[in-house]
């Protein structure tokens, strides 16, 4: 017996994924009257909640904004100015604001997701498919695109032709595999250290972001809300979670963020505990035939400069433009969109690798590294255009270059 053909629909954009990436193209697509669906393998109430990110740079929140996507982000986000390193015992803080002329703002993604949801779906009246199951992509080569999902109650197969498919789908997404590997180049790389990744149902201890530099690894502090704070400690590659009991962490966080003169660390119970390899990778080219990838799918950034959503809002930004004009009769945006997105990736990656062998450097166990890492730390607290430098790569100023 042959299986039924499936409910067939058509859209403009087919977005997949209802992450930063996928939520804002919709909204901003939605907004210019281009159709688009959203086919999301979660339910609203997850991706309302999953904790990961928190830090957004200017540039972005004022580009939201403009789309009016920013309105609770801008009544509720506290903004931080400073960063501080820790080392031999002492503070030294870099006026990351003054310096460079602009902040982060300091809003949870659950926040920024669920925002972006009720704007697309709730105000705007646009279509999300949450819980959709294996989701395939169709002739993304070809003048036919088209996505397949299964319903997740009845099981039926649907598909919806489209004009384009954006591929949002994060890093563990299909978006990606949809481009034969002689069509793209995948570039990887591994800094060679994980990160625990940890939210203490705690305030924040600090005015701004504290990284604690110490031979035995990295500590990390970094405000979420006036409840809660992300932390890190760097930890062998490959390490198991539940090897750092609760006393352990805490011990650890105290002895890396110890400084003279610094406000003692507020404990609290840990309501997330992840090992995260620290890793990146990069799509090149970022489109093949009608899909478009956007965000993770294309690039991952380990998140120790917090760049990683800043690029997924990046990309949306552009993507849209690109879409938007191909409607209106202008193919440039889209014969551009993924050599415009490399620029500002790369230069976070570079920035990231920076960051990285300075934060790493201590704990290595190789004098070379540690030697290094010490000089770049002494110029950039030294020297009054190093930190500006810094203050703006951090920010995301100029990173279009
Ligand atoms: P995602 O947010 O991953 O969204 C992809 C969506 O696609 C998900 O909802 C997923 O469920 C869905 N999906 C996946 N597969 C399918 C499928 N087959 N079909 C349909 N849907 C699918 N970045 C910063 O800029 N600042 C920070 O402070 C920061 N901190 C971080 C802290 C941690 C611990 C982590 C892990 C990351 C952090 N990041 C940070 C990175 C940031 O979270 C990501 O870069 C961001 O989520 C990327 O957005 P995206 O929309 O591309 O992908």
């Amino acid at each position: 017996m042959s299986s039924p053909s499936p409910a067939r629909t058509r859209t403009s954009v087919a977005i997949v994924g209802a992450g930063p990436a996928g939520l804002t193209l919709a909204n901003l697509l939605r907004a210019a009257g281009v159709d688009c669906v959203v086919l999301e393998a979660e339910s609203r109430e997850f991706i309302e909640r999953r904790p990961r990110a928190g830090f957004i740079e200017e540039w972005a929140v004022r580009a939201l904004d403009r789309h009016g996507l920013a309105g609770r982000l801008l009544e509720r986000a506290e903004t931080q100015a400073e960063f501080e390193f820790r080392f031999d015992g002492a503070r030294h803080v870099l006026r990351t604001a003054e310096l460079s002329g602009s902040r982060h703002f300091v809003y949870p993604q659950p926040l920024l997701v669920t925002d972006l949801v009720a704007s697309f779906a709730d105000e705007r009246g646009g279509d999300v498919l949450f819980g959709v199951r294996d989701v395939r992509l169709h002739d993304v080569a070809g003048d036919r695109p088209a996505v397949t999902y299964a319903d997740p109650v009845t099981g039926l197969r649907h598909l919806i032709d489209c004009d384009f498919i954006a591929g949002c789908d994060g890093a563990r997404g299909v978006s990606r595999a949809a481009i034969p590997a002689d069509r793209m180049v995948m570039t990887r790389h591994d800094h060679g250290v994980a990160w625990l990744a940890l939210l203490a149902e705690a305030p924040p201890s600090a005015d701004g972001v504290v990284f604690g530099i110490h031979e035995s690894g990295l500590g990390a502090h970094m405000a979420r809300s006036p409840e809660v704070t992300r932390y890190y400690l760097q930890v062998a590659p490959g390490e198991i979670a539940e090897n750092w009991s609760h006393e352990r962490i805490w011990d650890a966080l105290h002895t890396r963020l110890a400084a003279s003169g610094a406000r003692p660390l507020t404990e609290g119970p840990l309501a997330e505990k992840v090992v995260l390899d620290m890793h990146n990778y990069v799509v090149e080219p970022m489109a093949y035939g009608r899909l478009y990838l956007a965000g993770d799918s294309a690039h991952l950034v380990a998140p120790i400069a917090a760049k990683g959503m800043n690029l997924a809002i990046n990309d949306a930004l552009l993507l849209a433009d690109a879409l938007i004009a191909h409607y209106r009769g202008d193919d440039g945006g889209l014969a551009g969109y993924s050599a415009a997105c490399l620029r500002r990736v790369w230069q976070y990656l570079e920035f990231s690798q920076w960051l990285s062998d300075v934060l790493h450097g201590a704990s290595s166990g190789d004098r070379f590294r540690a030697g290094t890492a010490s000089a770049r730390l002494r110029r950039l607290l030294g020297s009054p255009s190093a930190a500006q430098s810094f203050a703006g790569l951090y920010i995301g100023e100029e990173a279009d270059l």
